[in-house]
């Protein structure tokens, strides 16, 4: 592989103060076949936020979610070409919003061979009530009744499955609300619906949320779901406000926090608790706004590697005295 710009410590007070600048050093990835690769991937552009999230084991690959149609195009496919990927073994949509699930036709149509599709939708009445947000049933009809006539086999993504990745890690499903008889809430909203995954490599494990909001969340927070000490957090809602309480994070507990945003959202007031808390607690947080892509390597025994495409910071440069 490669030699690759790698970021390791950051201060804390750097990014307490929003003045995150990440040190590059130089370092050399070896054992290439026991990696685990996760690739947060940049689709947000402008106001616009959407998740894709690339997780390459020694023999399987992983997609959690596509992010938006253009942007899966222009953002996604990319960066498969990039790290030739040709076979996309699992891939989950966390929730029926189209900042989620809006690219499944264009990976369909690249090229890139589907395995299995786990689309986790809501009740049919929960999706009507959201139309405006991106919840389109016709639409998501559309896309899997097209996916279909290419081939592609759904699963249905349920409680404590454990994903086929190989020997060297493990993929969950922690939890997969169906709201049958046996679910713990009513009248929560699609966000809430989000599948919420867990990966682990060695000693180090990452938490996927979706669009994890406010209801379910501090229910999660409240229920014994081996959330805590979790070092890694895909940041729920795009950091944004309705995302889970406070007591989810901190039930959670993280190092690191990754958030697929774009600048102006996670420098936007709408984003202030979630900024606030992470900054308090010295979490270490990367969002796809500021730093572009953003790739974590794990492998067992060895420390955290995260590397970014760009720097980035909430606050402009000071302008430069005459
Ligand atoms: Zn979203």
């Amino acid at each position: 592989m490669a030699r690759r710009w790698i970021a390791l410590a950051v201060p804390a007070i750097a990014l307490a103060a929003g003045l995150f600048i990440p040190p590059l050093v130089s370092r050399s990835v070896v054992a290439d076949d026991e990696v685990v690769r996760w690739t947060m991937v940049d689709v947000s552009e402008g106001d616009r936020q959407g998740d894709a999230h690339l997780i390459e084991f020694a023999t399987t690959t992983v997609l959690i979610d596509t992010g938006l149609e253009d942007l899966a195009r222009s953002r996604l496919l990319p960066v498969l070409e990039q790290r030739d990927v040709s076979r996309i073994d699992h891939l989950f949509i966390s929730h029926a919003h189209r900042d989620h699930y809006g690219g499944l036709i264009v990976l369909a149509d690249s090229g890139v061979e589907l395995g299995t599709v786990y689309f986790h939708k809501p009740d049919p009445a929960i999706c009507k009530r959201e139309v405006p947000w991106g919840c389109d049933a016709a639409e998501i009809d559309r896309y899997t009744s097209a996916l279909r006539e290419r081939g592609v086999r759904f699963g249905d993504a349920v409680n404590g499955m454990a994903v086929d990745v190989g020997s060297t890690a493990s993929l969950t499903v922690l939890y997969a609300y169906d709201g049958g008889p046996g679910s713990p809430l009513r009248n929560i909203d699609v966000n809430d619906t989000s599948l919420i995954m867990r990966l682990d490599v060695g000693d180090v494990s990452a938490l996927f949320t979706g669009d994890l909001n406010r209801k379910f969340g501090t229910f999660l927070a409240s229920a014994d779901l081996e959330l805590r000490s979790r070092r890694l957090l895909k940041v729920p809602h795009h950091g944004a406000e309705g995302v889970a309480p406070n007591e989810f994070f901190a039930a959670v507990d993280p190092d690191y926090a990754f958030v697929p945003a774009p600048r102006t959202l996670w420098c936007s007031e709408r984003s202030q608790r979630v900024r606030g808390w992470l900054s308090e607690q010295d979490v270490r947080t990367y969002v796809n706004g500021l730093h572009g892509d953003v790739t974590i390597e794990l492998l067992p025994g060895q420390p955290v590697s995260i590397s970014t495409h760009s720097r980035g910071a909430c606050e402009k440069q000071q302008a430069k005295r005459q």
